[in-house]
């Protein structure tokens, strides 16, 4: 099965957008049968995700360390997989998924983009990496992110590593491009 990781807030925030935008992702990979791994939480973004994606028929792969387990743990989903610790946890999250997806989020989701675009600049994995641009969530990053390119800090092949759409369908089809 192919498998999307995403990152995403573990808090609902204030814009409501970024929740209707976790649910159609939801919605969208039970529809494209592409399997969702993420960071098992049944709290903010990341349980709206989940539960879309799991009412909608889909297949939900947790992955917590087990210093997080307790009351955050999403108990509905079709596997919850403990790991020691974060680096673990990372780690299994870029086995486990074929691309990986960035929703809203703070310096969780952050760490976890960055890790994953810094794995893939030093050839550790060939997988696509992507952001939903809900609500023009990323526009501020991707300004600093053209700054760092301008300054010769991030190289071009490495800035092509990243892609952006601001549509579910959109970032779906660069991501996991339909056989
Ligand atoms: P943040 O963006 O700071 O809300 O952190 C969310 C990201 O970090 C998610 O993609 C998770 O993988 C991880 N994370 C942060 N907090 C939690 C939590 N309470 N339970 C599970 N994962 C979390």
């Amino acid at each position: 099965m192919t498998r999307l990781c995403v990152f995403c807030g573990a808090k609902d925030g204030r814009n409501p957008r970024h929740r209707e935008a976790a649910e159609a992702l939801g919605r969208a990979l039970a529809r494209r049968g592409i399997g969702l791994v993420y960071g098992g939480s049944s709290t903010g973004l990341m349980g709206a995700l989940a539960d879309a994606t799991l009412k909608a028929g889909g297949h939900v792969i947790g992955i917590m360390p087990e210093g997080l387990v307790g009351e955050q743990a999403h108990t509905g989903l079709s596997e919850l997989i403990i790991t020691p610790d974060m680096a673990s946890r990372k780690a299994r999250m870029g086995v486990l998924a074929d691309a990986f997806l960035a929703l809203p989020g703070g310096f969780g989701t952050l760490d976890e983009l960055f890790e994953m675009l810094t794995w893939s600049q030093l050839g550790f994995q060939a997988k696509p990496v992507g952001l939903l641009n809900s609500d023009g969530f990323w526009d501020g990053l991707l300004v600093f992110l053209a700054r760092a390119r301008a300054d010769g800090l991030i190289g071009e092949a490495s800035m092509a590593l990243l892609h952006c759409d601001d549509a579910v369908e959109g970032i779906l089809d660069r991501l996991l491009p339909r056989g």
